[in-house]
């Protein structure tokens, strides 16, 4: 069967202290806890990367992921991290292609290719986010806008390389608004995304991609979202900054 992911997405918040004290907090909830195969990833700011990664050493189910890379290799891009740099902190993941950074940082298809390029060549494995805003939904355009976004983003690799990547449906009208998909709504794009795979790849490849839902996910929804054919976990934002509600939707898959 597919893996099964719960990963959190902390954004840019908690200081050093926070950040190490909370992810303490969800590697020993998760040895107590966590009882199925599913991944626990959380992708912290930068700062913390490399003392999470220390301490997901005694958790086998927890790995650690960054929220960002540039795509060169090195060099003279001031305040910049590549993927090298974060691959040596000992995390494993990079959330790519969020609609923050598309909306607020003019991160294009063209450079998100070049990102995941980066992340694939120094192992790091690309969560790649996609999702309609609420103009596009309401004018019926998504299915549209999602498969323009996994053209253009992440359909240049080939099927060895696509192998491992994780795919994260978020709908930014959902994005911190408490305005979550429903089931039914989050269930017809993963299944039109497995479809766009499965064309693009094989029928095979794209039963074996793992498809996350974010947006406004919760410990109260997610029993639902996560029950769906082909919705494989979350990318949880506002949530996986409290260790209970986080690790309580990590439990959904035990
Ligand atoms: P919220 O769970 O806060 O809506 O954020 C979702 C998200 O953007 C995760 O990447």
């Amino acid at each position: 069967m597919r893996n099964k992911i719960v990963a959190g997405n902390w954004k840019m918040n908690l200081d050093y202290q926070q950040g190490v004290s909370l992810f303490s907090e969800i590697v020993n909830m998760a040895k107590d806890e966590v009882m199925g195969h599913q991944q626990v990833v959380v992708c912290s700011p930068f700062i913390h990367l490399h003392s999470i990664a220390q301490l997901a050493k005694g958790a086998s189910q927890v790995a650690v992921g960054a929220q960002n890379i540039y795509f060169e290799e090195a060099g003279a891009y001031t305040g910049e991290i590549s993927a090298a740099q974060v691959k040596s902190t000992g995390a494993a993941y990079v959330i790519l292609g969020h609609s923050e950074r598309r909306a607020y940082f003019g991160e294009d298809d063209y450079v998100l290719g070049k990102k995941v390029d980066a992340a694939l060549k120094h192992e790091l494995i690309p969560i790649f986010c996609i999702g309609e805003t609420r103009e596009e939904r309401e004018s019926d355009r998504y299915f549209e806008v999602i498969g323009e976004q996994l053209k253009k983003g992440i359909f240049h690799l080939s099927n060895d390389s696509f192998q491992q990547v994780v795919l994260a449906y978020e709908p930014v009208w959902a994005i911190g608004t408490g305005l979550t998909a429903s089931p039914e709504q989050a269930q017809e794009v993963h299944a039109f995304i497995r479809n766009a795979v499965a064309e693009q790849y094989t029928e095979d490849l794209a039963e074996r991609t793992t498809i996350l839902y974010g947006g406004s996910c919760n410990p109260k929804n997610a029993p639902d979202l996560f029950s769906q054919p082909d919705i494989d976990g979350g990318l949880i934002g506002g949530a996986s900054l409290k260790s209970r509600d986080f690790i309580d939707i990590v439990k959904v898959f035990n």
